[in-house]
């Protein structure tokens, strides 16, 4: 949104993601899904923050967090520190959480984005560390709240990127690729709504060619991309506003209200003072060896950008059938089984996308649950190269893969669905039908050569759809020149 054209808006991003491991952060207790696993059902004397308790670092969140700082372009950090970050708040039961200030894990990253009008930014990366998440707490209308500890200690990465975006749609493009490398690196779901993954943006304003910067806001509770991108639009001109108006921005943290959409101060942000950060005396400072951040680094899965790429520039797809494939790893995975297979890559591409994900829909199921096979698909396709079946027969076999689990081969032999491809057979049942058709013979002879389809379609009747269609055009065109 354009701030009037006077301003120039400045926005960096915190992006907290939970790492998918199944255990916490610093205790053995299991990370579950915060809706819908009972409150406090995952919590133990660790996690609940009980005097005397020890701290013990889980190194898959580690492997995970570097994952993710690699596939970011970030530069790791072998010597990490956990800082103590101390405020008092109820969903916080040890009254400080345990993050990295001073030395995080990762640093000086990017990630280029491509922008609507085809233009590519980098987006440069400040910083990557690990903490623990908090617990939740539910406000209840009766007055009062709730705390839920299953989330207490579960391992949260934080982003923060460089203030390099200027508006809600560039933040909306870079969360968005940041999320589904998440999800290709298999280490966060990316569920927004449970707060699996938040957003946060802060954001200032200042005059279009100033150097400084304005003062910021910081803006919360955005379980959308919509949202985030309205939230930080809807802040950039309020902002501009308040400037125009010759007041000053106040330094705070805003909420977004999802159904007037609109933002509202929620409280004057603490400084890093605040905090009163110190290095966390139950815990050694971290060393990552070499050896371990190479090995991770050679185990990261091909990522979406690098896909899209393959898939057009040595495939051959279009843009949009490489977009829609290497959108999901797991379905980009099937689509490269089944060229590794030996399937031609556009039918490949054109069988997924026209067929397979037409009766994923139907049947509501993803790719991971689906009994049709890349293997299948392959198979599917050189029945019909083939000619053993022709292509309509072929959408009637590819449901029934569907739905049984079957081989292609199996279910065209069950049901006797192969292709008529003998010449012999097929000459028979042409002579049949222009025998009984005569005066629409006769007809054609005279010069209605529309009715050629009709005799086609009389062909494909009396064989269920199962002639060879070129075969049944040339048999007919030599038995009516006849
Ligand atoms: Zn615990």
């Amino acid at each position: 949104m354009s701030a009037k054209g006077k301003y120039e808006a400045v926005i960096g991003l915190e992006i907290h993601a939970e790492m998918l491991t199944d255990s916490k952060m610093f205790c053995g207790c299991r990370v579950v899904d915060s809706v819908e696993a009972p409150p406090n059902s995952a919590v133990c004397p660790v996690c609940l923050g009980m005097p005397g308790m020890l701290p013990v670092i889980n190194s898959r969140a580690i492997d995970y967090a570097l994952r993710v700082a690699l596939a970011l372009n970030c530069e790791v950090q072998r010597h990490n520190i956990f800082a103590r970050k101390n405020y008092f708040y109820p969903d916080l039961p040890k009254a400080y959480q345990i993050s990295q200030y001073e030395l995080p894990l990762a640093r000086h990253g990017w990630l280029d984005i491509e922008l609507p009008d085809g233009a590519v930014k980098r987006i440069r990366i400040r910083r990557v560390h690990m903490e623990e998440d908090t617990g939740k707490l539910t406000h209840l209308e009766s007055g009062g709240s709730l705390v839920d500890y299953n989330r207490s200690g579960v391992p949260l990465l934080e982003i923060v990127t460089e203030p390099d975006i200027h508006s809600g749609e560039e933040a909306r493009i870079f969360t968005s690729n940041v999320r589904q490398i998440l999800r290709y690196l298999g280490v966060n779901s990316g569920d927004m709504e449970k707060g699996v993954l938040r957003v946060e943006p802060n954001i200032s304003i200042r005059p279009i060619g100033s150097d400084s910067l304005g003062t910021r806001t910081e803006l919360k509770n955005l379980n959308s991309f919509r949202a985030l991108a309205d939230g930080t639009d809807f802040e950039i001109t309020r902002q501009s506003a308040v400037l125009d108006a010759g007041e000053e921005v106040v330094q705070e943290t805003r909420g977004w209200h999802d159904t007037r959409r609109v933002t509202f101060s929620q409280r004057v942000k603490e400084e890093a003072d605040d905090y009163r950060y110190f290095a966390e005396p139950d815990l050694p400072p971290l060393q990552l060896d070499e050896a371990w951040i190479e090995e991770i680094r050679g185990a990261l899965p091909e990522l979406p950008e690098a896909k899209t790429a393959r898939y057009r520039e040595t495939l051959g797809l279009s843009e949009y059938d490489a977009g829609v494939l290497a959108e999901d790893r797991h379905v980009a995975e099937f689509f490269d089984a089944a060229v590794a297979a030996g399937g031609d890559p556009k039918t490949m591409a054109n069988w997924m996308i026209n067929d397979l994900f037409a009766l994923m829909n139907e049947h509501k199921q993803s790719i991971d649950q689906v009994k049709v096979s890349p293997a299948g698909l392959v198979e599917l396709s050189e029945l019909v190269t083939g000619q053993s079946i022709n292509s309509s027969t072929a959408v009637k076999v590819l449901a029934e893969m569907f739905t049984s689990g079957k081989t292609p081969g199996e279910i065209v032999a069950e049901r006797g669905l192969a292709q008529i491809s003998d010449e012999a057979a097929l000459a028979e049942i042409v002579a049949r039908i222009l025998r009984e058709n005569e005066s629409e013979v006769a007809d054609y002879k005279a010069g209605n050569e529309k009715l050629k389809g009709w005799f086609v379609g009389q062909v494909m009747r009396a064989t269920r759809g199962q002639a060879n269609p070129g075969l049944a055009n040339r048999l007919l065109d030599e038995q009516l020149a006849a």
